[in-house]
Protein backbone atom coordinates (compact mmCIF):
# COMPACT_ATOMS: atom_id res chain seq x y z
CA UNK A 1 0.00 0.00 0.00
CA UNK A 2 1.37 3.52 -0.98
CA UNK A 3 2.55 5.76 1.86
CA UNK A 4 -0.04 8.73 2.02
CA UNK A 5 0.43 11.43 4.46
CA UNK A 6 -2.30 11.19 7.85
CA UNK A 7 -5.06 13.09 6.97
CA UNK A 8 -6.10 16.31 9.12
CA UNK A 9 -9.27 15.56 10.97
CA UNK A 10 -8.83 18.94 13.24
CA UNK A 11 -8.89 20.94 9.89
CA UNK A 12 -11.76 18.47 8.54
CA UNK A 13 -13.93 19.54 11.47
CA UNK A 14 -13.35 23.07 11.04
CA UNK A 15 -14.32 23.56 7.33
CA UNK A 16 -16.87 21.55 8.34
CA UNK A 17 -18.24 23.36 11.16
CA UNK A 18 -17.92 26.29 9.42
CA UNK A 19 -20.84 25.68 7.38
CA UNK A 20 -23.04 25.26 9.40
CA UNK A 21 -26.10 27.59 8.56
CA UNK A 22 -30.12 27.42 8.38
CA UNK A 23 -29.82 24.48 5.86
CA UNK A 24 -27.06 22.58 7.59
CA UNK A 25 -27.13 21.25 10.97
CA UNK A 26 -24.19 19.77 12.00
CA UNK A 27 -24.80 17.60 15.12
CA UNK A 28 -21.96 15.28 17.06
CA UNK A 29 -23.29 11.34 16.85
CA UNK A 30 -20.78 10.25 18.92
CA UNK A 31 -16.98 10.29 19.95
CA UNK A 32 -14.40 7.70 19.25
CA UNK A 33 -11.05 7.63 20.97
CA UNK A 34 -12.18 11.39 21.69
CA UNK A 35 -12.29 11.97 17.84
CA UNK A 36 -16.38 13.58 17.18
CA UNK A 37 -18.24 11.39 14.61
CA UNK A 38 -20.32 13.96 13.05
CA UNK A 39 -24.06 13.86 11.35
CA UNK A 40 -24.90 16.18 9.32
CA UNK A 41 -28.63 17.28 7.78
CA UNK A 42 -28.87 19.37 5.25
CA UNK A 43 -33.00 20.16 4.18
CA UNK A 44 -34.71 23.45 3.66
CA UNK A 45 -38.53 23.78 3.24
CA UNK A 46 -41.24 21.62 4.27
CA UNK A 47 -43.28 19.57 2.11
CA UNK A 48 -42.51 15.82 0.38
CA UNK A 49 -38.62 15.27 0.22
CA UNK A 50 -36.84 12.01 -1.00
CA UNK A 51 -34.51 11.08 2.16
CA UNK A 52 -31.30 10.50 1.34
CA UNK A 53 -28.04 8.76 3.22
CA UNK A 54 -24.92 9.35 2.25
CA UNK A 55 -21.48 7.89 3.80
CA UNK A 56 -18.16 8.38 3.75
CA UNK A 57 -14.76 7.49 5.25
CA UNK A 58 -15.62 4.00 6.71
CA UNK A 59 -12.49 2.77 5.35
CA UNK A 60 -9.84 5.91 7.01
CA UNK A 61 -7.33 5.44 4.11
CA UNK A 62 -10.24 6.06 1.22
CA UNK A 63 -9.68 9.95 1.73
CA UNK A 64 -11.65 10.92 -1.69
CA UNK A 65 -15.11 9.96 0.07
CA UNK A 66 -14.81 12.72 3.03
CA UNK A 67 -13.47 15.25 1.02
CA UNK A 68 -16.43 14.33 -1.43
CA UNK A 69 -19.15 15.06 1.72
CA UNK A 70 -17.08 18.37 2.20
CA UNK A 71 -17.31 19.45 -1.37
CA UNK A 72 -21.44 18.50 -1.46
CA UNK A 73 -21.95 20.61 1.88
CA UNK A 74 -19.69 23.59 0.24
CA UNK A 75 -21.63 24.27 -3.01
CA UNK A 76 -25.13 25.40 -3.96
CA UNK A 77 -27.38 23.36 -3.43
CA UNK A 78 -30.74 25.55 -3.24
CA UNK A 79 -32.54 23.16 -6.24
CA UNK A 80 -31.70 19.74 -4.85
CA UNK A 81 -33.26 21.19 -1.84
CA UNK A 82 -36.57 21.66 -3.04
CA UNK A 83 -36.92 17.64 -3.91
CA UNK A 84 -34.32 16.09 -1.33
CA UNK A 85 -33.51 15.98 2.31
CA UNK A 86 -29.95 14.56 3.01
CA UNK A 87 -28.84 12.95 5.85
CA UNK A 88 -24.85 13.29 5.75
CA UNK A 89 -22.50 11.07 7.51
CA UNK A 90 -19.09 13.09 6.40
CA UNK A 91 -16.15 10.49 8.01
CA UNK A 92 -17.38 7.74 9.75
CA UNK A 93 -13.98 6.32 11.00
CA UNK A 94 -12.45 9.67 12.22
CA UNK A 95 -9.28 7.52 13.85
CA UNK A 96 -8.77 5.40 10.81
CA UNK A 97 -8.83 8.90 8.76
CA UNK A 98 -6.00 10.69 10.68
CA UNK A 99 -3.84 7.10 10.96
CA UNK A 100 -4.60 6.47 6.99
CA UNK A 101 -5.94 3.51 8.17
CA UNK A 102 -8.69 1.22 6.95
CA UNK A 103 -9.94 -0.05 10.44
CA UNK A 104 -10.69 1.91 12.70
CA UNK A 105 -8.32 1.81 16.12
CA UNK A 106 -8.79 -1.24 17.42
CA UNK A 107 -7.97 -2.56 14.28
CA UNK A 108 -11.65 -3.62 13.30
CA UNK A 109 -12.93 -2.98 9.70
CA UNK A 110 -15.69 -1.23 10.21
CA UNK A 111 -17.74 -2.18 7.40
CA UNK A 112 -17.37 -6.11 8.15
CA UNK A 113 -18.83 -5.54 11.80
CA UNK A 114 -22.82 -4.44 11.41
CA UNK A 115 -24.33 -7.55 11.76
CA UNK A 116 -22.13 -9.11 14.74
CA UNK A 117 -24.76 -8.39 18.32
CA UNK A 118 -21.21 -9.94 19.75
CA UNK A 119 -18.58 -7.15 18.72
CA UNK A 120 -18.91 -4.08 20.17
CA UNK A 121 -17.95 -1.89 17.20
CA UNK A 122 -18.76 2.00 18.34
CA UNK A 123 -18.07 3.48 15.20
CA UNK A 124 -21.15 0.92 14.32
CA UNK A 125 -23.20 1.45 17.15
CA UNK A 126 -23.18 5.25 16.48
CA UNK A 127 -24.01 5.07 12.60
CA UNK A 128 -27.22 2.68 14.18
CA UNK A 129 -28.03 5.16 16.57
CA UNK A 130 -27.67 8.05 13.91
CA UNK A 131 -30.11 6.23 11.13
CA UNK A 132 -32.58 5.16 13.40
CA UNK A 133 -35.85 4.50 12.82
CA UNK A 134 -35.48 6.09 9.48
CA UNK A 135 -36.22 5.45 6.17
CA UNK A 136 -34.27 6.13 2.90
CA UNK A 137 -35.18 6.46 -0.71
CA UNK A 138 -31.77 6.13 -1.81
CA UNK A 139 -27.97 5.40 0.64
CA UNK A 140 -24.94 6.05 -1.59
CA UNK A 141 -21.62 5.34 0.54
CA UNK A 142 -18.27 6.67 -0.84
CA UNK A 143 -15.35 4.27 -1.02
CA UNK A 144 -12.07 3.77 -2.53
CA UNK A 145 -9.90 0.75 -4.40
CA UNK A 146 -6.20 0.41 -4.05
CA UNK A 147 -6.24 -2.45 -6.54
CA UNK A 148 -8.79 -1.13 -9.08
CA UNK A 149 -7.20 0.59 -12.42
CA UNK A 150 -10.96 2.09 -12.79
CA UNK A 151 -14.41 3.02 -11.08
CA UNK A 152 -17.13 1.09 -10.62
CA UNK A 153 -20.16 0.54 -8.22
CA UNK A 154 -22.04 -2.37 -6.35
CA UNK A 155 -25.93 -1.46 -6.35
CA UNK A 156 -29.00 -3.21 -4.99
CA UNK A 157 -32.70 -2.17 -5.36
CA UNK A 158 -36.29 -3.27 -4.76
CA UNK A 159 -37.51 -0.34 -6.55
CA UNK A 160 -37.30 -1.91 -10.06
CA UNK A 161 -34.54 1.18 -11.19
CA UNK A 162 -31.18 0.22 -11.65
CA UNK A 163 -29.30 3.50 -12.12
CA UNK A 164 -25.50 1.42 -12.62
CA UNK A 165 -25.18 1.99 -16.31
CA UNK A 166 -26.27 5.54 -16.29
CA UNK A 167 -24.06 6.00 -13.77
CA UNK A 168 -21.16 4.39 -15.70
CA UNK A 169 -21.78 6.52 -19.02
CA UNK A 170 -21.48 10.00 -16.94
CA UNK A 171 -18.75 8.89 -15.42
CA UNK A 172 -16.89 7.23 -18.17
CA UNK A 173 -16.21 10.68 -19.50
CA UNK A 174 -14.14 11.26 -15.93
CA UNK A 175 -12.00 8.31 -16.57
CA UNK A 176 -11.39 4.36 -17.11
CA UNK A 177 -14.31 1.88 -15.75
CA UNK A 178 -13.42 -1.06 -14.24
CA UNK A 179 -15.56 -3.99 -15.33
CA UNK A 180 -13.40 -6.51 -13.96
CA UNK A 181 -15.28 -8.72 -11.41
CA UNK A 182 -13.58 -10.39 -8.38
CA UNK A 183 -14.77 -13.72 -6.87
CA UNK A 184 -18.83 -13.19 -5.05
CA UNK A 185 -19.19 -10.51 -7.30
CA UNK A 186 -22.57 -10.17 -9.97
CA UNK A 187 -21.56 -8.21 -13.09
CA UNK A 188 -24.98 -6.47 -13.85
CA UNK A 189 -23.10 -4.68 -16.67
CA UNK A 190 -19.49 -2.84 -17.85
CA UNK A 191 -18.90 -1.51 -13.75
CA UNK A 192 -21.66 -2.01 -12.10
CA UNK A 193 -22.33 -5.37 -9.51
CA UNK A 194 -24.71 -6.21 -7.52
CA UNK A 195 -24.89 -6.17 -3.55
CA UNK A 196 -25.42 -9.36 -3.30
CA UNK A 197 -27.82 -10.79 -0.16
CA UNK A 198 -25.56 -13.74 0.02
CA UNK A 199 -23.21 -10.95 1.32
CA UNK A 200 -25.15 -10.97 4.78
CA UNK A 201 -25.66 -7.82 7.04
CA UNK A 202 -22.04 -7.09 8.03
CA UNK A 203 -21.56 -4.53 5.40
CA UNK A 204 -22.76 -1.25 5.76
CA UNK A 205 -24.61 -1.06 2.74
CA UNK A 206 -26.21 -4.57 2.93
CA UNK A 207 -27.49 -3.73 6.47
CA UNK A 208 -28.94 -0.44 5.34
CA UNK A 209 -30.56 -2.35 2.64
CA UNK A 210 -31.80 -4.75 4.42
CA UNK A 211 -33.14 -2.41 7.26
CA UNK A 212 -33.32 1.32 6.16
CA UNK A 213 -33.66 1.64 2.55
CA UNK A 214 -35.18 0.37 -1.06
CA UNK A 215 -32.01 1.74 -2.54
CA UNK A 216 -28.17 1.17 -2.01
CA UNK A 217 -24.80 2.31 -3.68
CA UNK A 218 -21.25 1.99 -3.08
CA UNK A 219 -19.36 3.99 -5.20
CA UNK A 220 -14.89 2.99 -5.81
CA UNK A 221 -12.89 5.21 -6.90
CA UNK A 222 -8.95 3.89 -7.67
CA UNK A 223 -6.81 5.32 -5.59
CA UNK A 224 -4.48 5.65 -8.38
CA UNK A 225 -5.99 8.48 -9.94
CA UNK A 226 -5.46 11.99 -8.63
CA UNK A 227 -7.66 13.17 -5.51
CA UNK A 228 -9.60 15.46 -7.55
CA UNK A 229 -10.70 13.56 -10.15
CA UNK A 230 -11.82 10.77 -8.08
CA UNK A 231 -13.90 13.67 -6.40
CA UNK A 232 -15.18 14.68 -10.18
CA UNK A 233 -16.20 11.13 -9.97
CA UNK A 234 -17.87 10.45 -7.22
CA UNK A 235 -19.98 13.77 -7.74
CA UNK A 236 -20.92 12.91 -10.73
CA UNK A 237 -22.20 9.60 -9.49
CA UNK A 238 -24.45 11.31 -6.71
CA UNK A 239 -25.63 13.97 -9.34
CA UNK A 240 -26.52 11.23 -11.87
CA UNK A 241 -28.22 9.05 -8.86
CA UNK A 242 -29.93 12.08 -8.26
CA UNK A 243 -31.11 13.05 -11.21
CA UNK A 244 -32.31 9.46 -12.26
CA UNK A 245 -34.22 9.41 -8.62
CA UNK A 246 -35.94 13.15 -9.36
CA UNK A 247 -36.93 12.51 -12.82
CA UNK A 248 -38.34 9.34 -12.03
CA UNK A 249 -40.33 10.55 -8.77
ZN1 LIG B 1 -13.66 1.01 1.36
Amino acid sequence: MPKVDNQDYTRFTKRLKSLASPQIRIEISGVVNDYPVYRVLLHQGTGERKNILISAGVHGDEPAGPEVALRFLERDNTDLLEHFAFLILPCVNPCGYVHNTRENGHGIDINRSFESADVDVAEVNIVKQAIQGQRFDFFIDFHEDWEAVGFYLYEGQRDSRWMGPRIIRSVESIGQIDSESGENELPLADGVFQIDPAWGDAGMAPYIYHLHADHVMICETPTRWHLEQRITAHLTALDTALAIIQSTA
